[in-house]
């Protein structure tokens, strides 16, 4: 568990200088390129200007770390589609804004759709209690941080009016699909934290073993990346690819074993669309079988067929496997503002580009 110490520890700025002279000594002489997977990794990053921190020749790139970003159109127009049936769709707040393949949950709410933001998952089954003749569907998404909480409220056995459209997504697969994109070139991961502290190291034990692939799993605070950047630096100087763990303080190698049994015991893992980045084979969550009269899809008999995910003008498919930053994209800061965003990273608070855009960010590192 994170103290307030550990908060006070992980941001001594005369110890980031420290490291940061320390990774200098370190650096290869050619270019070093290390991927992260976390929205929360990439608002430390630009937050503190983590960057400017690094040689010229090592980068931290943003992989697919953003839940609601990642989400395809045809999950945002599923949505959409139970609310042309009358259904009262519950959701956070990021998500109302994403853009479908045509429109968004906040423009079918102001053409009449019954959407409603709530701050939980409890609350939404709340509200459907309350409201017995209506029906109530909560659109579930994120990594294997949320997808537990999502289970614990199926196993509870919500009220007949009430389902869930299930998005929720893995993050290893995606990490896996970075290493098969032959011109990115990523010399080691940073591991997200969150995700981590419940499926624990093992998972990642694939990336060193398999791929040589150097990986560090790290917490959030600017000092646990710039360890993670150091740690991974010394792997590629040593010449050996390794399963580390910067977070110790919140991240086991079983990691949380109840919540992974929560996830069995309610979910298949199965195929799962990535906007931009296509089908990934098991890289996402489906109801078993046993609980689908709570699954959306099958109650409302949901049939969307593959929709458009790249939309005109909008880079994020490339943005969000760290191919591009945000200033390269045409419409950053000029047709695609966090006020008015065109695409899925402008949305959410864990989007690069929304991140990069509240920090005005114009440069390239
Ligand atoms: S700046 Fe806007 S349009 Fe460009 S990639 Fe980001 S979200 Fe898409």
């Amino acid at each position: 568990m994170t103290t307030k110490n550990d908060v006070e520890k992980f941001r001594d700025p005369v110890l980031a200088k420290k490291v940061a002279e320390h990774i200098k000594k370190l650096a290869p002489p050619y270019e070093t390129k290390f991927c992260h997977v976390c929205g929360t990794h990439e608002w430390t990053i630009t937050h503190y200007g983590l960057r400017s921190l690094l040689p010229d020749n090592v980068d931290v790139i943003s992989g697919p770390g953003c839940p609601v970003c990642i989400l395809p159109a045809s999950d945002i127009d599923e949505a959409i589609a139970l609310t042309e049936k009358g259904v009262t769709v519950t959701t956070f707040g990021d998500l109302i804004r994403v853009p479908g393949s045509e429109t968004s949950l906040q423009k079918a709410k102001a053409s009449g759709g019954d959407v409603r933001i709530v701050y939980g998952l409890r609350d939404a089954i709340q509200m459907a209690k309350k409201n017995p003749d209506k029906e109530f569907v909560f659109f579930a998404v994120g990594f294997e941080t949320t997808s537990p909480s999502t289970a614990i409220e199926v196993l509870n056995k919500p009220p007949e009016n009430f389902s869930f459209l299930v998005s929720h997504r893995l993050i290893p697969p995606a990490m896996e699909l970075l290493l098969g994109i032959g011109d990115l070139h990523i010399d080691g991961f940073i591991a997200a934290g969150h995700v981590s502290t419940i499926i624990g190291m093992k998972p990642y034990a694939v990336f060193p073993e398999a791929y040589g692939m150097p990986t560090v799993v790290a917490g959030f605070e600017p000092l646990d990346v710039l360890f993670a950047v150091d740690m991974l630096l010394q792997q590629v100087r040593d010449g050996v690819a390794r399963l580390e763990n910067e977070y110790k303080r919140a991240v086991s190698w079983e990691g949380n074993v109840k919540a992974q049994k929560l996830l069995e015991q309610v979910f298949d893992v199965v195929d799962g669309h990535w906007r931009g980045l296509g089908k990934l084979p098991k890289s996402a969550l489906g109801l078993k079988r046993e609980f689908s009269r709570y699954d959306a899809r099958e109650k409302y008999d949901l049939h969307i067929e593959e929709s458009r995910d790249i939309l005109k003008g909008c880079l994020c498919h490339l943005v969000m496997i760290g191919k591009i930053k945000p200033p390269e994209c045409p419409s950053y800061m000029t047709s695609c503002v966090p006020e008015s965003p065109k695409g899925a990273c402008m949305v959410s608070n864990e989007g690069t580009c929304r991140i990069w855009a509240k920090h005005r960010v114009t440069k390239l590192r």
